[in-house]
């Protein structure tokens, strides 16, 4: 597969905002297609996996296969991995005999479902990837229930099931995995009415590290690791069972913008930020994009407009350089708006820590500012969460332990092959220290960073405990292994 890279994409991504949100960049979803052109390899006599393993469930590559680097490569051009072996998994069978082969081997397994790993814990060095590019189908249980396979992507998901009027809540960009974002929580525009993504999970199937396949339903102890910390830590998810609901009519979106800003100017746009977003109804989404000294704020709903809303609304119109009110739309239509292009680039995001309000980052705001100022480059964002995702129920039932904090910011920088990214991946690390030694040690799983200390309390808080009983009971052997994977303690 070739990526068509337009180095205009990547400039239109950095003046937008480069919003992972709402205007990410994402890796092609013919993925499908790409590896379903390839027959199973028949391999010379004599060679050790030929004799191993005579499946039609899962096919190996080595490095020398046509297509071994394209099924490899992830969405993060900046982490790059080679794994000795990929397992080309067709189904729960090729995934259970490709663990058994691993074991056999002596390899470390990684997963891959759409690739969009920050840290690329998707692919492994000198191990296996199970890529799982050819599980992306989605099927109808009842009208309201939907069964999907984990490397379905985002656009494939919302493309199968909006038009039958319903919805499952998730992130924007096309090319993001269930798999990946289920398994870590998934949020986005509706997460804030419906829950998180895994909320809305009631079954899976899932292939331990011993090979062993299981049916994972409501209540099982595996069933609350994966909801939050399902990812590459303990065995594969090869299904999920979704439920759904009524997909809402329209969607509009609300964007403002404030320019050349300063320290002082930018402070009180953020405290209005928490101020008024705090009040908005659950059908509401807003982020805060500090792009350099840009303000980029936007606001986006899919039920009536309230009281809240219309303030907010006033009150940025008056405070912003640019104001652009939106009207309701198709909301098909419109979430295509944020899929985002389709190939590999070189970023550095990251989860910047779960805030309750202003007075979390209070503290360390000044110093923030002051590096987001210094250069051009670096993205500080804050999302608004809160509402349903911090329903008691859902709470009991998953690990994603975060869910009484309203908010989440994130990191961002993108560039592109020419640059050298060292001095802004410095300001990037300068933050994660100040925001850590400010007491911002809570971070979202699916934004992950080599770069976070204690990254177990910081992802799992309390949960990190039991989830290494979950390890040791379905992963003995710690066959599933990235850098940041559930240890067996
Ligand atoms: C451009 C962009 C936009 C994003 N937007 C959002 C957003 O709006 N909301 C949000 O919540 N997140 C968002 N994310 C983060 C995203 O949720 C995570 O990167 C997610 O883990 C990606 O899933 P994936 O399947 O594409 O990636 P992969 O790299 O394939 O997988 C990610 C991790 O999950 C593991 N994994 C994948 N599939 C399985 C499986 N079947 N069984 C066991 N482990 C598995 C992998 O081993 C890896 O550790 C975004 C990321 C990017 C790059």
């Amino acid at each position: 597969m070739t990526w068509k890279k337009d180095r205009r994409d990547v400039v239109k991504l950095l003046l937008a905002g480069g919003l992972s949100l709402y205007i990410p960049a994402c890796q092609s979803s013919n993925r499908k297609k790409e590896a379903e052109g390839k027959a199973p390899r028949k391999k010379d006599s004599g060679s050790e996996i030929e004799e191993a393993l005579h499946s039609n469930n899962v096919t190996f590559l080595q490095k020398a296969d046509e297509q071994f680097n394209e099924l490899n490569q992830g969405f993060n051009l900046a982490v790059g991995k080679i794994p000795a072996l990929i397992a080309l998994c067709a189904n729960t069978e090729g995934v259970a005999e490709a663990i058994g082969f691993a074991r056999k081997q002596g390899l470390k397994v990684a997963v891959k479902s759409g690739g969009h790993s920050f840290e690329n814990f998707s692919s492994i060095n000198d191990g296996m990837q199970i890529n799982l590019s050819l599980m992306n189908e989605v099927r109808w249980i009842d009208e309201k229930t939907v069964k999907i396979q984990p490397s379905c992507t985002l656009r494939e998901m919302y493309d199968a099931i909006l038009p039958k009027g319903r919805m499952i809540p998730a992130g924007s960009c096309g090319g993001v995995g269930v798999g990946g974002i289920t398994l870590g929580g998934g949020y986005g525009f509706f997460a804030r009415k419906f829950g998180l993504t895994c909320d809305l999970v009631s079954e899976a199937t899932f292939v331990d590290g011993n090979g062993k396949t299981h049916h994972v339903k409501k209540g099982d102890d595996l069933m609350w690791a994966l909801k939050g910390g399902g990812n590459g830590n303990f065995g594969v998810v090869t299904d999920f069972t979704f439920k759904t609901f009524p997909a809402p009519d329209s969607f509009t979106r609300h964007r403002f913008k404030a320019y050349k800003l300063d320290k002082i100017r930018t402070k009180e746009l953020l405290q209005t930020y928490f101020k008024y977003s705090k009040n908005l109804p659950e059908s509401c989404f807003a982020a805060f994009v500090l792009n350099y000294k840009t303000l980029v704020l936007l606001i986006t709903n899919y039920g009536p407009r309230n009281e809240a809303l219309d303030d907010m609304i006033d009150t940025f119109s008056a405070l912003c350089d640019d104001a652009s009110i939106g009207e309701p739309k198709n909301l098909a239509v419109s979430l295509k708006n944020y899929y985002g292009i389709e190939y590999p680039i070189y970023f550095k995001n990251a989860s910047a820590g779960y805030y309750e309000n202003y007075e979390t980052i209070a503290s360390s705001i000044d110093q923030v500012l002051d590096i987001v100022f210094r250069k051009r480059g670096l993205i500080y964002q804050i999302n608004t969460l809160g509402g349903n995702i911090n329903n008691p129920e859902f709470e009991k039932e998953s690990c994603y332990p975060h869910r009484s904090s309203p908010y989440l910011s994130e990191l961002q920088y993108y560039w592109d092959e020419k640059k050298d990214p060292t001095a802004l991946l410095k300001s990037f690390d300068e933050i994660q220290n100040i925001l850590y030694e400010n007491g911002i040690r809570k971070q979202y799983r699916n934004y992950p960073s080599l770069g976070f200390k204690d990254w177990e309390k910081a992802y799992f808080g309390d949960g990190n405990e039991r989830l290494q009983q979950i390890k040791r009971k379905y992963d003995p052997e710690n066959i599933f292994e990235h850098e940041q994977s559930v240890r067996l303690g």
